[in-house]
């Protein structure tokens, strides 16, 4: 077993990776479709929205993975990552009702709560032998300020100073700013001190205000999504982002979102991961959804790979996807799984079967079942540590 660090910035991708990738594209015959993407990433030309809509229309996704393939195995060799966290959602009481989400109540609601510091850090101590991570998303209470974050956050540092608190969209930063009548800025800053390690991605749904104002009327717009991030960045916070796909969107707002999370993370090197996942539909109220198949997560996954060189990592976020199709996005461009997790209510709500009480070892299974060599990783990026899974006593033959 082998202990490596390395610069967030970089987060354990090759520095020479294009030159890598190039001498691995450059002696393969492509179809007509993507031989012109090809010849661009072989003169360094960025990938533009027309390319990534031919990416969407090309017939052979078979052809498509197996470039996204080849841009991890440039970056990241045959790594793929995975860390040891918990989910804790702690309140489902929004005063929102995005239509595609299953997850939120009105505070009327039967089934509607709101933790308080003791119950979540009660929640937490479940787990916290065993978990590096705690990653916290909820509804948007309409009483919780910023001050009852930076006590939870505080709390759990005290009391488990060896987790990163991955915690709160970006909707939900900027709830806390208008609640506490502070700029996103120092609402940010607050946070920080307080414990606050990184943002995760949610929230970004499609980064079109036209199909926003439709799936999450009242949420956050595009650009306020775009600059919460920014500023996370600025004062020293990485944030993941995300791409909700599957609902009403076309594949050129698709490829617009990735682009502009691209610009982004080019601009701040602050985004450490990419996480595309499918509208689940269940308990939702979008009955115009497209939906999306088995090969159309694939492929969003792997043009995700193709067109987003600016951020290190993309995510076969395992929770919504399930654990079969996670496989496979790590053999079409994806090279990061998300975690044990334990607990988990917003996807579970909406349809999402993924089993809830995996370990280490089962996890590096099935990091080991794609072909890849699992990699156990910090919340940010940082410090990495090869792992070898726990043998199994071997089974009697039956006789
Ligand atoms: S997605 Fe988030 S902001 Fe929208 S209703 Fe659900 S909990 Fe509230």
């Amino acid at each position: 077993m082998s202990n490596w660090e390395s610069a967030m910035i970089d987060a354990d991708r090759n520095k020479d990776w294009r030159e890598r990738l190039k001498a691995s594209i450059s002696h393969i015959k492509w179809s007509e479709s993507l031989q012109p993407i090809v010849d661009k990433i072989m003169t360094n030309i960025q990938l533009d929205v027309e390319d990534g809509c031919v990416l969407f229309e090309t017939n052979n996704l078979n052809e498509l993975g197996h470039l996204a393939n080849l841009h991890k195995i440039a970056m990241f060799g045959n790594h793929a990552y995975f860390n040891s966290n918990v989910h804790i959602n702690q309140t489902n009481i929004c005063v929102l009702a995005c239509r595609f989400c299953a997850f939120r109540r009105g505070p009327k609601a039967s089934d509607a709560y709101a933790m308080s510091i003791e119950t979540y850090l009660s929640e937490l101590k479940k787990f916290s032998s065993f978990v590096n991570e705690v990653h916290s998303v909820g509804g948007l209470h309409p009483e919780w300020d910023v001050d009852h974050y930076c006590d939870l956050f505080r709390k759990v540092k005290e009391v488990h100073p060896h987790i990163s608190i991955k915690a709160l969209t970006a909707v939900e930063i900027k709830h806390l700013s208008q609640v506490s009548s502070l700029s996103i800025k120092d609402t940010l800053l607050k946070l920080r001190d307080a414990g606050l390690t990184s943002l995760p991605g949610g929230g970004a749904e499609i980064l079109d205000d036209d199909v926003r104002q439709i799936i999450c009327n009242g949420k956050e717009s595009s650009q306020e999504y775009l600059d919460i991030h920014e500023t996370a960045h600025a004062i020293g916070l990485p944030s993941n982002c995300t791409m909700l796909f599957g609902t009403i969107e076309t594949a050129k707002q698709r490829v617009e979102h990735m682009i502009q999370l691209r610009d982004l993370a080019a601009r701040t090197k602050g985004f450490q991961c990419f996480v595309p996942y499918p509208f689940l539909p269940d308990s939702t109220r979008l009955p115009m959804a497209q939906l999306s198949t088995g090969q159309e997560i694939l492929r969003v996954i792997a043009i995700s790979r193709i067109m987003l060189d600016s951020i290190p990592h993309i995510k076969a976020y395992r929770m919504n996807i399930g654990d079969s199709m996670a496989e496979l996005a790590l053999q079409y461009g994806a090279d990061d799984i998300d975690g044990t997790v334990k607990q988990e209510s917003i996807m579970h709500l909406a349809g999402s079967k993924t089993p809830l009480d995996y370990g280490v070892n089962q996890l590096a299974k099935l990091v080991t079942r794609s072909g890849n060599i699992p990699v156990k990783r910090n919340t940010i990026y940082t410090e990495f540590e090869e792992f070898v899974p726990a043998k199994q006593p071997r089974r009697l033959p039956v006789v």
